[in-house]
């Protein structure tokens, strides 16, 4: 048993955690800033430094931080009844903020299934796509098809699902199972237009189902945008034209709303208004709680629930869960962020001022270095390429991102970088003043990033 002995954060953490995305050769070396509070958009370092949190976290503190509604919420669940088995008993805080997802989800997405966050809402979507099948009598009718680009999360099949090298090497993913289609990146479109290039990738869609054969294939997965990509946006029609096809195959769709739902991209769930897709399923998790606690799940619509229960069971159970499934404190804080969204209009303001965003990272064009923007509601990023003409990085762009996201950290703003690509996607509480401040230091650090590349 290790000694307990009064140690730095730093020292304590370095001996005894195992952090996500972990480089081995450095355990137990790693620096990393310790944050130590956190205001609205701010974040505070423990030397007292104040710096605006480009990223939102991880892409999920909408509402800001030390909201008092969000805080009073939790305490006051915690305080009453903090637990439940979703087994066998039920309490308000979930009934609740199902019923009201219900009602900001698209189409008929009204059964609603609570995990403790977004790799579990995949996995148990995923496995509700088997237990689907199974229940309707068609065993060989498992596969899924995925993206390359896409991310999905961590556990088993949400990581099998993820179509990225980085997240693959040296772990074992259910490759006999998932079957990966090209990036749906418009720089990919070489000499083709945006139309030929989406003809195209429905065309590859198409003609695995029919290489796979459409009886063993059971789901296609997609986040809207990809984030974790660095933010890519399929061509326009995209969604729309692989929901047709799956409908025609009695294939689920399932729209991966981890990082766009809640109010990311200008609207509650972005799958309909924003890309034109109704979905069979939803996944959610990040903005639900705006990231004070871990909640996440999935919406499923009342035709596929129709298929396989009441008379169409067929004597099922689905025997999927968790302890922390309907969890209260989570439920609760879900239903106070969701509230003060509504009272604040912070979805309508994140649409009112996407556009403002979009122009401000544009403006950063001029300089040498930043070769694209890619933006949709409050996420976007800035493409470094030091030859605009290239669609994607070369080593040089990314060193090129790296020092600006170090640059921006020492000017007081924290940067995603994804490769060659400089993502931001603030607290949707952001007012465009604020928007100024993180572009005007974007400008600096782009600006002295190229005067060092010389
Ligand atoms: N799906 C998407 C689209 C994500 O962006 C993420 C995380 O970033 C996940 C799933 C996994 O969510 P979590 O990290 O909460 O397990």
């Amino acid at each position: 048993m290790a000694e307990i002995q009064e140690t730095s954060v730093t020292s304590a953490r370095q001996k005894h955690i195992v952090r996500p995305s972990q480089e081995m050769a450095s355990l137990g070396k790693d620096d990393m800033p310790v944050l130590t509070k956190a205001e609205g958009i701010y974040v505070y370092a423990e030397d007292g430094r104040r710096l605006i949190d480009g990223p939102a976290g991880m892409w999920c503190t909408q509402i800001g931080y030390g909201r008092k509604e969000a805080v009073d919420a939790i305490a006051h669940q915690a305080s009453t009844i903090s637990f439940a088995s979703p087994w066998y008993m039920s309490t308000s805080p979930s009934a609740r903020l199902a019923e009201k997802i219900a009602s900001l989800t698209p189409g008929d997405l009204n059964r609603i299934f609570f995990t403790t966050g977004g790799s579990t809402a995949v996995d148990s979507a995923l496995r509700f796509t088997e237990f689907y099948n199974n229940v309707l009598g068609r065993p060989a009718k498992k596969r899924i098809i995925s993206r390359i680009d896409g991310y999905h999360g961590s556990t088993g099949l949400a990581a099998s699902v993820t179509g990225r090298k980085g997240s693959w090497a040296n772990f074992d993913i259910e490759t006999d199972r998932v079957s990966f289609l090209s990036s749906p990146n418009p720089r990919h479109a070489g000499s083709r237009t945006e139309a030929e290039f989406l003809d195209d990738l429905v065309k590859e869609f198409e003609d695995r189902i029919e290489a796979l054969g459409a009886d063993t294939v059971a789901a296609f997965i997609a986040e809207p945008l990809l984030a974790n990509a660095g933010v890519i946006i399929p061509p326009k029609g995209y969604h729309a034209r692989f929901k047709a096809v799956c409908e025609k195959h009695d294939i689920l769709y399932i729209s991966d709303e981890v990082v766009t739902a809640f109010g990311r991209c200008g609207e509650w769930f972005a799958s309909e208004k924003v890309f034109d897709v109704t979905p069979d399923i939803i996944t959610f998790a990040k903005g639900v709680t705006s990231g004070y606690v871990p909640l996440g799940g999935f919406a499923i619509s009342d035709a596929v629930i129709a298929r396989i229960s009441g008379e169409n069971a067929n004597g099922s159970w689905f025997n999927n869960g968790f302890t922390y499934s309907n969890q209260p404190v989570s439920c609760a804080a879900a239903i106070a962020n969701i509230d003060l969204m509504e009272r604040e209009g912070i979805v309508d303001h994140a649409r009112a001022t996407a556009g403002y965003f979009r122009k401000a990272l544009e403006s950063l064009l001029d300089l040498p270095g930043a070769g694209a923007v890619h933006s949709a509601g409050l996420v976007g990023c800035v493409q470094c390429l030091l030859d605009p003409s290239q669609p994607d990085g070369t080593e040089e762009d990314r060193a090129f991102a790296a020092r600006v996201d170090e640059i921006c950290f020492d000017l007081g703003l924290i940067v995603r970088p994804i490769a060659e690509r400089c993502v931001i996607s603030p607290p949707l509480v952001i007012t465009r003043a604020q928007i100024d401040d993180v572009v005007g230091i974007l400008r600096k650090a782009i600006t002295q990033a190229g005067e060092e590349a010389g």
